[in-house]
């Protein structure tokens, strides 16, 4: 066993965790995750990612009490057994170990918000990694528009990227409209915690890039539902869910229909109804 200081993200307190060495001998690459409760710390629940090396190299706050059913989609071809082609593997772990979980949060709902990201840095050996990683697990579905930049010509050309999403570390430095609420990323931060914690590589991100089409291929078809209604429908969100629903073989909560409704809105400027408008148009 060895013991390990954690401090919380949330009230700072500090405190000791057992970590055996038994779950430390798969980390080779990438990033052990581990769980804390509440009250082994202090009363807050959070996640640490720890590297071969005990090193804590990022701390992510959940902000859900239960793990969140993302639905499954057999027709989506959710295999493991695919293989990723190399070039996308080689440097994965450079990714899970700089590119913190809240970064990673912020630029996915940056993506499903259509906006363009920023991200303030002066590792540059990374700049190409970042991009071909996100290429990737967008690749047939949103688009991308990501860029870097180093903090001093960020200084000088701020005025250019005023409609841009701007990220430094696992800061927001510009929020464009105020579009990104950090307590409103429960599915962001599901998928992301759980790329970061597959310590398969090629399976974690054979996942993200599944859970990033499905999300595509689900709202895409809220928007062609609703093209496809006579132009003096109502549009009900909770109608169109159940013949989603039917459609995929699938099951849709609440949470997960809200996080496309927020999609449809902003990725495809479609404005639709709220789920609690629809049920009330039920009734
Ligand atoms: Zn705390």
């Amino acid at each position: 066993m060895t013991n390990l200081l954690v401090s919380c993200p949330s009230c700072s307190e500090k405190g000791y965790i057992d970590v055996s060495e038994e779950s430390l001998k798969d980390v080779k690459r990438g990033l052990l995750a581990v769980n804390i409760p509440p009250n082994v710390i202090c009363s807050h629940s959070f996640i640490i990612y720890i590297d071969n090396n005990l090193v804590i190299r990022d701390y992510f706050i959940a902000d859900y009490q239960f793990q969140i059913e993302i639905p499954v989609l057999d027709t989506l071809g959710e295999k493991k057994d695919v293989i990723v082609p190399e070039k996308y593997l080689v440097n994965l772990n450079l990714i899970k170990l700089n590119v913190s979980a809240n970064l990673m949060t912020y630029i996915l709902k940056s993506i499903f918000l259509k906006k363009k990201v920023l991200i303030i840095s002066e590792e540059t050996f990374l700049n190409n990694i970042i991009l071909n990683f996100f290429k990737y697990i967008t690749q047939d579905n949103f688009y991308l528009d990501i860029s870097m930049i180093s903090n001093e010509n960020y200084k000088q050309e701020k005025k250019k990227y005023k409609d841009y999403m701007v990220f430094e570390g696992s800061t927001i430095i510009n929020n464009v409209k105020k579009l990104i609420n950090p307590k409103k990323l429960a599915i962001e931060k599901d998928i992301v915690h759980r790329f970061l914690s597959d310590m398969d590589l090629n399976s974690s991100l054979l996942v993200l890039r599944n859970d990033i089409n499905k999300i595509y291929l689900f709202s895409k078809s809220i928007v062609d539902a609703i093209n496809s209604l006579d132009k003096k429908e109502k549009i009900n969100i909770l109608k169109i869910n159940k013949s989603l629903e039917e459609t995929h073989n699938v099951k849709i909560n609440n949470l997960y229909l809200e996080f496309l409704v927020d999609i449809v809105r902003n990725y495809f400027e479609i404005n639709v109804p709220s789920i609690f408008e629809s049920f009330h148009d039920l009734l």
